[in-house]
């Protein structure tokens, strides 16, 4: 059976920490499937069409890595790509706490599907999209917390 991945998030934006992630996994799955969730009751800051066009170009690079969007269940998403893992990254002790759950709760939904954690560099461990965001919508500059492939495109984007 084949190895498939999918990384859910939000992606608003794509940032080092999730990239460092990615690559890294990289090599454990098949492939590895970008999934933005789309979700109607929350408004990204960032448009879908340019948080999948920028994900496509940081990881055009990486040969099965390809990006996806969807929305409902991250449990059903993984269903129809025929993923049997979930990936996600880790950076404190708050995420640990958030991510049993909902990784508890998706092996209750689906106990076919393994929720594997990534740990993030201690460099990564404070980049957030959040901040990024905040950053940018400030006029300061994000080169240090986003991918190089992708900062002049962010910071350009208004
Ligand atoms: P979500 O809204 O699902 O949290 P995000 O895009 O914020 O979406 O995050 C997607 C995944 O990437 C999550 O597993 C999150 O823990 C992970 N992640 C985000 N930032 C980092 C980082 N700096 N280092 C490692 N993992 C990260």
């Amino acid at each position: 059976m084949k190895r498939i991945a999918v990384f859910p998030g939000s992606f608003d934006p794509v940032t080092k920490g999730h990239e460092n992630i990615v690559r890294r996994s990289a090599p454990l799955f098949d492939e590895i499937i970008l999934a933005v969730g789309v979700n109607a009751d929350k408004k990204p800051y960032f448009p879908l069409e340019k948080r999948l066009e920028w994900l496509k170009m940081v990881f055009s690079d990486v040969k099965n890595v390809s990006v996806d969007h969807y929305s409902g269940l991250t449990v059903d998403y993984c269903v129809t790509k025929n993923a049997n893992y979930i990936l996600r990254g880790l950076r404190t002790s708050a995420d640990f706490e958030f991510e049993r759950s909902v990784g508890q709760i998706n092996r209750m939904l689906n106990p076919q599907i393994e929720i594997v954690f990534m740990l993030t560099p201690p460099e990564y461990t404070p980049v957030n999209s959040s901040i990024v965001r905040d950053i940018h919508r400030n006029g300061g500059d994000i080169q240090l917390f986003v991918p190089a492939s992708v900062a002049d495109l962010i910071k350009a984007w208004q």
